[in-house]
């Protein structure tokens, strides 16, 4: 009896498997046909200056349009793209996209903005890919312009990045910016070892930070540690008019972002008669269109 439920349920077992790779080989080759017919597109998030509602950047967010034509948000791909070895096509085809839209990015949200991509931490260690990555930005012939995002798992693990990949871009004026801070595999005291321009400190320590003393206490430390070590400190994920109102009063941070100012737009979707930094300015509660 026990023998047979046991070949049953292999039997069973082995089915949903099968369609398990099955559903995955169809995901893999979607991904594929999408970046080879570059069915992508960016949206670009305001990072703005709280004290003077001005726009100090912005930072580009890929989507993918998938084979129904869907718009698909980067947690469904990046993983999966960074497996199969395609995020390096996929971050130089952002590149080309910003260089693409260079004069529409600078009338929107002015010519002074920096512009940041993210790279997944695994590009970040690869010679391979960043230095020809750091010519391209160069080849672009405003490199000061740009930022690249890299979470802290980049710096902390034994790879190049920190030693010999940063100092190409920082020659070339490229800064660096610590993507998501606080949930990675770094301590507060790898800070210190760490050269970068900006902190980005994550989203989960923002969320109601006017409700929470520890969350208060740990950005707080973030705040101090980057003042000492010459870092920008930017605030991810702000939604709410309480959130904005506790940085401002109990803490020296200068820079946020959230879709409280900003949700991530399409340029397509903007009347370059109304420019982003002039609405954000008249009505910083003001949602511009919403992505799909
Ligand atoms: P990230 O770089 O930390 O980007 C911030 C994410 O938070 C974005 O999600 C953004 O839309 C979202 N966000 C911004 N403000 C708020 C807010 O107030 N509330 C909430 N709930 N969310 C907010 P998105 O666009 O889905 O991107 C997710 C992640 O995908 C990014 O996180 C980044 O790690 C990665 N990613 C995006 N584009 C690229 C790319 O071109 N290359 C690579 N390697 N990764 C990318
Ligand atoms: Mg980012
Ligand atoms: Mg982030
Ligand atoms: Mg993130």
């Amino acid at each position: 009896r026990v023998k047979n439920e046991g070949k049953g349920s292999a039997a069973f077992f082995d089915a949903s498997m099968e369609r398990e790779a099955q559903a995955r080989m169809k995901v893999e080759q979607s991904l594929r046909l999408a970046i080879l017919e570059k069915r992508f597109c960016c949206a670009f998030q305001a990072k703005v200056d709280i004290r003077t509602q001005d726009i100090k950047g912005i930072e580009a967010l890929v989507r993918l349009r998938d084979d129904a034509g869907v718009i698909q948000a980067p947690d469904t791909f990046i993983n999966l793209a960074v497996e199969l070895g395609l995020i390096d096509e996929l971050t130089h085809l952002v590149l080309a996209e910003i260089v693409k839209s260079i004069d529409l990015i600078n009338e929107t949200f002015g010519p002074g903005a920096t512009i940041s991509i993210n790279v997944a931490a695994k590009q970040a260690g690869k010679p391979e890919f960043m230095r020809p990555f750091a010519a391209a930005i160069e080849a672009t012939g405003y490199p000061e312009r740009f930022m690249i995002e890299v979470t802290e798992d980049a710096f902390v693990t034994k790879t190049h990045f920190q030693d010999q990949i940063l100092p190409i871009f920082r020659k070339i004026g490229v800064r660096i910016s610590i993507d998501d801070f606080g949930i990675g595999y770094s301590s507060l005291s790898a800070l210190a070892d760490i050269t970068a321009d900006e902190i980005k400190i994550d989203r989960s320590f923002i969320t109601d930070i006017h409700k929470r003393p520890r969350s208060q206490g740990i950005l707080r430390a973030i705040e101090s540690l980057s003042e000492a070590l010459g870092m920008t400190v930017i605030a991810e994920g702000i939604e709410t008019f309480e959130e904005l109102a506790y940085l401002q009063a109990a803490t020296k941070i200068r820079y946020a972002q959230g879709y409280y100012f900003s949700r991530p737009i399409f340029l397509e979707e903007l009347k370059p008669a109304i420019p982003l930094a002039s609405a954000a300015r008249a009505s910083p509660a003001s949602r511009p269109p919403q992505e799909n």
